[in-house]
């Protein structure tokens, strides 16, 4: 099988991995001169939607995939006759546009914080009337990493908000003084089977995933987001892996986002899990029967941010992943997961890891 994928950065990379142990070829599309995934198949470097890149593509694969969520709908829309391309350009098309993909959780009831549209300055203040303060007004469209973000809590920093984010179409949130946040990640094949993961609890610091853990055991919880998870995926008619991040507050389980994609905060089940979300994204887009994942145990996930320290080579437990990128502030260069025989045992193992390269990470 042979299977393409645009963006070929560090989850095209772990795709990559996953599909040499499964004996499938990949090919990517990429800008960049030497991306992550070059060690794991050709790459046609040109621009993510460039039409003769893309239509190469779909000639060399059996079926097309992404990693990343800034591809043109349109682009994969053209070359959607000539090979499968999943997920569905659009379930893409709801996750680039966060009014849209608000408006698909409150169509098949799955709470979430509420939200006001704000296409101008008057439009903020209906959002404080609708939905109070403080909120979040963040761009609908290409915000990544809480980028695109900004954090109103009270009616002076309206105007200074406008100024920041104005010249886009925007939506203001409700601000969720949540206990702590998780995902729900799943796959769906081309058959319309279903498997999903344990909950995965995260701990996000200025917008970015720092860490995760699994299992988050609680199974009124789990059913919840399971349930979500599910009508997601049917009303998509999706194919691939999703994940569903949402808040949880007090009794409120609350929808954030989803990706339509391979997910940083499901990189644990690299080790922790069988099949990871890797080789389950590859099952199900290539029409594979999906297993419901095994835990090998206890698993957690530290990003390396900024640098990977020379300790973090040398770590007595735990398994260190190198995207092989440059080093930049801000940027995630690779990640360590930990799987342990309890809790307890993941959760100080991770915590004495976190302080041997937390000082480096910036
Ligand atoms: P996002 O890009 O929407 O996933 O936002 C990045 C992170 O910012 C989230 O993972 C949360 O930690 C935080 N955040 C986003 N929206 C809200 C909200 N409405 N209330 C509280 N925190 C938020």
């Amino acid at each position: 099988m042979r299977i393409g994928i645009i963006g070929a950065g560090q989850l095209g990379q772990m795709l990559g991995h996953a599909a040499a142990d499964l004996g499938m070829q990949c090919t990517f599309v990429d800008p960049s001169e030497a991306p992550p995934a070059a060690s794991c198949g050709d790459v046609i470097q040109a621009p993510f939607d460039d039409a003769t890149a893309l239509a190469k593509l779909a000639r060399a694969s059996d079926v097309v995939t992404y990693e990343f969520e800034n591809v043109s709908v349109e682009a994969l829309q053209e070359i959607r006759d000539r090979v499968p391309v999943y997920p569905p350009p659009s379930a893409l098309r709801h996750a680039q546009d966060r009014l849209a993909e608000k408006l698909l959780f409150q169509s098949l009831g799955i709470p979430l914080p509420g939200f006001h549209p704000v296409d101008s300055r008057e439009d903020l203040d209906a959002a404080v009337a609708a939905i109070g303060l403080p909120m979040v007004v963040k761009t609908r469209r290409f915000g990544y990493d809480g980028k695109g973000q900004v954090v109103v809590r009270n009616g002076s920093e309206l105007d200074a908000a406008w100024q920041t984010l104005g010249d886009v179409p925007l939506i203001a949130e409700a601000w969720v003084e949540f206990d702590f946040e998780v995902s729900a990640i799943g796959a769906r094949n081309t058959a319309g089977q279903i498997s999903s993961y344990p909950l995965t609890r995260n701990h996000h610091e200025d917008g970015i995933l720092r860490t995760s853990q699994a299992p988050y055991d609680n199974e009124a919880l789990q059913d919840r987001a399971d349930s979500y998870l599910r009508s997601l995926l049917q009303k998509l008619d999706y194919v691939g892996v999703l994940a569903l991040e949402l808040f949880v507050a007090g009794d409120a389980l609350l929808a954030n986002e989803f990706a339509p994609r391979v997910h940083n905060s499901g990189h644990w089940t690299i080790e922790g899990a069988s099949p990871s979300q890797f080789t389950a994204h590859l099952l199900a887009i290539s029409g594979a029967d999906l297993a419901t994942p095994e835990m090998r145990g206890f698993a957690g996930m530290l990003n390396l941010i900024g640098e990977i320290p020379d300790a973090a080579r040398s770590l007595p437990a735990g398994s260190l992943h190198d995207y092989g990128k440059e080093a930049r502030a801000g940027r995630k260069l690779g990640h360590i997961t930990v799987v342990a025989a309890s809790a307890a045992e993941r959760d100080a193992r991770l915590a004495s890891i976190e302080q041997i390269v937390s000082k480096f990470n910036v």
